[in-house]
């Protein structure tokens, strides 16, 4: 048990985690990570702290309102664990910025986040660049985390979600089966029509023409007659309503065959008009005119919001809240839209809803209730969020162990079953007909757009009006498209992918969609030069492309000029290869002879790699002298070059102090963007740890990223380029003069994915 725990820290130490969200999730996962020995945190948000964040956020303060939520948690953060690595982005995980690069150097990536479209691009990135995600979500009592392994677990988009919060229109006008149904009866269609604007298409008219009244307007029944008294006015709505269109609805059988028949309810039934008198005698508000501080539930003296009412009280609030209407705020009738913070329309939604509910057999609510249901409010609770982060934390453990067996979805219940809140459950298989990202191998520095458009979304994925999109840049629409952006789309078309506006490069990932068709999906770019061809293509097995112009920020071959009698190798990796080229974790060979490795080196090794560094170039077990060689690696990094090295015996002391001079490399110039956006430990750090933030940094913002994209030798990767191919049943393969098209991935899962 001992090792293993041992084994189990060391997993954590080593580990570079990505945190998508610093919000309610977010605070709590991201105090967890660090308390829990993780040292190198990224986190990505794009929202600034609100007030009504403080209550459950709570590494935030009144005085961080209006600041960046990445950049605050990580502050308040690094003030307890001074000495780990955390890197905060102020940015929308769906910047192109965030590609499958940027995803693949993560170990697991943790989601917080609060909308459906993000998790699903989150998810695509994951899965194209194969790193595990753990997915997260609460809404009040209730929460669940999952875990999502390329090829392992289902993904996040292998089960369709339901969307939220949109109902089918036949169920909130005829069919209502829930409160919820009622609510938005109530507040979009009720509400809207008698005091909101008069010209807006409304569901509500369907039924509102009276057969027996054929002589008046359609219009007529929602308008109060002038001189009409209110309480009139009041009834023949209630009527209408909840008794006549119900009678209307009863009238199609059909309907009705395997549903409960709800009754109509009028007026007089529950209030008896003598009643009705008395609560128009009764007037107890005595608020001034100040419009949102009238209330029915005053002028009634009904004082608890959390009572519910009966038919007959939802029936006086109902009459009482639309006589005040017309009586108090008169003024805002045609204008009003439904406000959570108008009591008065919370009121009478609350009473319309009700006695629509009692109509149709559905059990009624409470003002409180009724109100969060309006406003979509779901309370937060700071403790499910709290258990959510730590189910978050056991199950990134666990995927960094590789342990599959213990992989678990766990659901945070609201009422205890079988004595657990906590409910674990096996992740399930892939679903195989889920469409995972569409590989794409194309030329981005030779392939336009026009061919990507019709060779691949046209020929290959029968889209006929694709709309073309670069994270949130949109690059080509077909179809019905203003006038401005035709000559737009029309450029566009004609431009190399990688000179786009927005550049689709290796790493990019692009959505497709066709909104006719209802078909969607996304297609991550891969960017190839030269194919060893599983089939013929034009009777070749090898297609060679045209070499590319030299890339000026290319930085090989190098030289070194040196006095290899003089310095030594330790030199050489202060000054040039960490210092220069940026490498944290060298290695040095000369020919096949190893003379250097940093990092996890065996213990025999150790002693003589510290030798080696301070041996003198040309006295080294393998002398390195003019004219030879050296590889310089950096596995973690995927950074390698050569370096030519020229021996030289004198050097200018004040032009030269290094002893060295690096030919053939220019220090790029940091992106200022990038600067901008992430940020290193910052102040509160020690020196050591500074440095190694700085040298983070540095990775972000160009000295090494340019040569990021340079990977390790080429011929393992076009064999290993053909060894994937073979494992994809569906390979196309398009040819057209010197471009090749390579687009992978399982067609028949992506054509039966609808939206
Ligand atoms: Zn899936």
């Amino acid at each position: 048990m001992a090792s293993s725990s041992f084994h189990f820290t060391a997993d954590i130490k080593v580990s570079k985690v990505l945190m998508v969200g610093a919000g309610g999730i977010g605070c709590e996962l991201l105090k967890t990570l660090a308390l829990s020995g993780f040292s190198d945190i990224h986190i990505i948000d794009m929202d600034t702290i609100e007030v009504s964040n403080l209550n459950r956020q709570f590494l935030f303060r009144q005085s961080h309102v209006g600041q960046s939520k990445a950049k605050v948690a990580r502050d308040a953060v690094l003030k307890f664990r001074p000495n780990i690595s955390i890197t905060a982005y102020h940015a929308n995980v769906k910047d192109p910025d965030f590609n499958v690069d940027f995803f693949k150097q993560f170990n697991v990536v943790l989601n917080g986040l609060d909308n459906l479209d993000a998790r699903r691009h989150v998810n695509r990135l994951c899965l194209a660049a194969d790193v595990p995600l753990v997915e997260s979500g609460t809404t009040g009592f209730l929460g669940q985390v999952t875990v999502h392994v390329k090829g392992k677990t289902e993904c996040y988009e292998c089960q369709p979600k339901p969307a939220p919060k949109t109902y089918p229109v036949c169920t909130i006008t005829s069919t209502p089966s829930k409160f919820v149904h009622c609510i938005v009866w109530a507040k979009d269609l009720l509400f809207a029509k008698l005091l909101g604007d008069k010209n807006q298409e409304n569901d509500l008219n369907v039924r509102s023409s009276d057969a027996a009244s054929s002589s008046k307007n359609v219009e007529d029944v929602f308008e109060r007659r002038k001189g009409e008294e209110i309480e009139q006015y009041g009834r023949k709505i209630f009527d209408h309503v909840f008794g006549y269109n119900i009678e209307l609805a009863l009238s199609n059988e059909e309907t009705w065959k395997n549903r409960n028949r709800p009754k109509p309810i009028y007026s007089k039934d529950v209030l008896p008009e003598e009643l009705a008198l008395q609560n128009g005698n009764m007037d107890n508000n005595h608020a001034s005119d100040d419009g949102l501080s009238v209330s029915a539930m005053a002028s009634l003296g009904m004082k608890n919001p959390q009572d519910i009412w009966s038919v007959k009280e939802n029936s006086r609030i109902f009459l009482e809240a639309l006589k005040l209407f017309f009586t108090k705020r008169e003024k805002e009738i045609g204008n009003l839209s439904f406000d959570k913070d108008d009591q008065l329309a919370v009121e009478f939604v609350t009473a319309a809803a009700n006695i629509r509910a009692a109509s149709f057999g559905i059990p009624l609510h409470n003002l409180f209730e009724a109100k969060g249901i309006a406003g979509n409010i779901v309370h937060a609770v700071a403790t499910t969020n709290a258990v959510i982060a730590g189910l978050i934390v056991i199950e990134a453990i666990k995927v960094l162990r590789n342990d599959i067996k213990s992989y678990r979805m766990t659901y945070c219940l609201e009422h205890p079953s079988r004595n657990m809140l906590l409910m674990p459950v096996e992740p399930f298989e892939p679903n195989k007909s889920c469409y995972t990202p569409l590989s794409l191998e194309i030329n981005t520095n030779r392939s336009k757009l026009k061919d990507l458009v019709e060779k691949i979304v046209k020929a290959k994925l029968g889209m006929n009006l694709p709309l073309i999109m670069n994270a949130s840049s949109l690059l080509y629409e077909a179809g019905d498209v203003e006038d401005d952006m035709i000559a737009i789309y029309e450029a566009n078309l004609e431009k190399v992918l990688a000179e786009l506006p927005s550049p689709v490069t290796g790493g990019t990932m692009l959505t497709v969609e066709d909104y006719l068709q209802e078909l969607k999906c996304n297609i991550n770019i891969k960017h190839r030069m030269t194919y060893c061809l599983e089939h013929p293509s034009r009777n070749m097995l090898l297609m060679p492309v045209e070499p590319f112009e030299p890339n000026k920020s290319c930085y090989t071959p190098l030289s070194l000029e040196i006095n290899t009698n003089r310095s030594k190798l330790k030199d050489l990796v202060e000054k040039i290869v960490k210092a220069k080229l940026g490498m944290n974790l060298p290695l040095i060979m000369n020919a096949s002879s190893l003379l250097y490795e940093a990092g996890d080196v065996e213990d025999d090794m150790i002693a003589i790699y510290e030798a080696n560094l301070e041996k003198v170039l040309a006295e080294l077990p393998s002398p390195v002298t003019g004219g030879t060689m050296l590889t310089v690696e950096d596995y973690l990094q995927e950074l390698k070059c050569n370096i030519n090295i020229k021996h030289r015996e004198e050097f200018d002391e004040e032009k030269e102090p290094d002893g060295m001079v690096l030919l053939g490399w220019t220090q790029p110039v940091p992106a200022a963007e990038n600067k901008n956006k992430s940020v290193g430990n910052g102040a509160s750090t020690s020196d050591a740890t500074m440095a190694a933030a700085e040298s983070e940094k540095d990775d972000e913002m160009g000295i090494v990223s340019p040569l990021k994209k340079r990977k390790l030798p080429d011929d393992s990767d076009i064999s290993k380029a053909a060894a994937d191919t073979k494992n994809h049943k569906q390979l196309q393969v398009i040819d057209d003069e010197d471009d090749l098209l390579v687009l992978e991935g399982n067609l028949d899962g992506f054509k039966k994915r609808r939206l």
